[in-house]
């Protein structure tokens, strides 16, 4: 089966920056797939290639088995969806969410139907005739959300498009930007520098440095293996141990990363070292010890389990590590 979306050689140089290095890349029908990484890394050039609104240096775009690079955005099948919303602010809701069918020449009858069921999907029934400016932000977001999926596009391309809203929303809209996603069983494609929010949603995980995907995996698979040193420490916190650390805990004798979940202090066998910092952060406790005569330090986890005090700084205690949590990370050529 051809895949929902097919890169082949996608290259794209704005003057000297390379913002994209030729990238081969393949998302499935109905996958829900972020593309993560650090600001500049090039994710929003991918995606604005996908849609037409950047034509690449080089290189193809292929959508459901048809090569589309040289196609418009208005004539490819797929919409997008902006962290700004782009609404228009002198519309009501549901002339927002019906505008791109009066464009595309769909009659008044079935218009309304459809901008009907689409703020039904998103939430948004009963606020058919508000303005924007009535609306939150998190609402605001879905109604551009509902404006992208009432022309029932085959992909749904999202531009961090929760990026404007604080933590508590956002935590809600990932939940129901998920259960929505599941509901239509269309792909998308999520673009993101922030690694909860993309393992949290995704079925799979791009992640960006310098114009290149570095890792694609599924959430676990980025997290529990990270391949080197910039994706452990992108993706979630770990500590990076040298290779003389590892040797000592009995992992090997290559650079590795440690969850500190996967961190175990006081179990039979340990390395010695004393705890030099403990930190609450309500649900845990974090714990970074001095290992002895090494020169290093790791972080363990430890729940909060309500017991007082039950760590302090300057307290001897052994860690280790189970070989199989420890991530062997890629030599890096220019690190030295
Ligand atoms: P991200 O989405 O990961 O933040 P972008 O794809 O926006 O990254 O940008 C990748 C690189 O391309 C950056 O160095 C950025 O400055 C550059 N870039 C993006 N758009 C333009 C543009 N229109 N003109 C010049 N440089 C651009």
């Amino acid at each position: 089966m051809d895949s929902a979306i097919r890169l082949r050689g996608l290259h794209k140089r704005y003057g000297d920056t390379v913002a994209v290095a030729d990238l081969d890349l393949d998302i499935e029908a109905g996958e829900f797939f972020s593309m993560l990484g650090p600001s500049g890394s090039g994710k929003t050039t991918v995606l604005r290639c996908i849609a037409g609104f950047e034509q690449p240096t080089r290189g193809s775009v292929a959508l459901f088995g048809t090569d589309v690079t040289a196609l418009a955005p208005f004539a490819r099948p797929v919409n997008t969806v902006f962290q700004d919303y782009a609404l228009f602010p002198h519309l009501s809701v549901i002339a927002n969410v019906e505008y791109g069918l009066r464009v595309a020449g769909v009659g008044r009858r079935e218009r309304r139907a459809r901008a009907e069921e689409a703020l039904g999907q998103v939430r948004l029934a009963g606020f058919e005739d508000r303005r924007p400016h009535e609306l939150s932000g998190g609402q605001r977001q879905r109604v551009a959300l509902a404006r992208a999926i009432v022309l029932r596009p085959q992909a749904l391309l999202l531009d961090e498009p929760l990026g404007a809203l604080d933590l508590k929303l956002r935590e809600q809209m990932q939940v129901e930007l998920k259960e929505l996603q599941r509901e239509l069983g269309i792909t998308f494609v999520f673009v993101t520098h922030d690694q909860d929010e993309a393992l949290t949603l995704s079925d799979r995980v791009a992640v960006f440095d310098a114009g290149e995907v570095v890792q694609l995996g599924t959430p676990r698979d980025v997290y529990d293996h990270p391949r080197n040193r910039f994706i452990a420490s992108f993706v979630g916190s770990s500590t990076l141990l040298e290779p003389q650390v590892s040797a000592a805990l009995g992992l090997g004798s290559q650079a590795m990363a440690v969850r500190p979940e996967r961190v175990t202090l006081d179990a039979p066998g340990g390395v010695p070292g004393t705890i030099a910092e403990v930190i609450y952060t309500g649900p845990e406790h974090r714990i970074v010890v001095d290992l002895d005569g090494l020169g290093a330090r790791i972080t363990a986890l430890e729940p909060n389990t309500g017991a007082q005090n039950s760590r302090s700084r300057g307290d001897r205690v052994t860690v280790s590590v189970e070989p199989a949590a420890a991530a062997p990370l890629e030599a890096e050529p220019d690190a030295a």
